[in-house]
């Protein structure tokens, strides 16, 4: 069991958030508040496919790619959209 935001191994696993991707129970889930909290902040300004965990990616910052980390066009970065949120943006459009 692996929780979905500190990526610490071998959790208790606290909340289950697999329904922020519309995935099945028991397949997603964060070990303690703190970890469902920040990654609910993740998943509301959809920046959650560029959390990287220290766990995975250590503490060393990263070296900037020219190419991937210039501010993009709409001066905003890339947004990760889960599905639900995907649907919920499309139903706007379908009233
Ligand atoms: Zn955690």
């Amino acid at each position: 069991m692996i929780c979905s935001y500190c990526y610490d191994t071998q959790i208790h696993p606290k909340h289950d958030v697999g329904h922020w991707w519309n995935n099945p129970l028991d397949s997603v889930y964060v070990c303690s508040d703190k970890c469902y909290t920040e990654l609910e902040k993740l998943v509301k300004n959809r920046t959650w496919m560029d959390h990287k965990p220290e766990a995975i990616f250590g503490k060393k910052k990263r070296k900037l790619s020219p190419s991937f980390d210039k501010p993009s066009p709409r001066d905003k970065g890339p947004k990760s959209v889960t599905d639900k949120q995907f649907t919920d943006d499309l139903g706007k459009f379908m009233t």
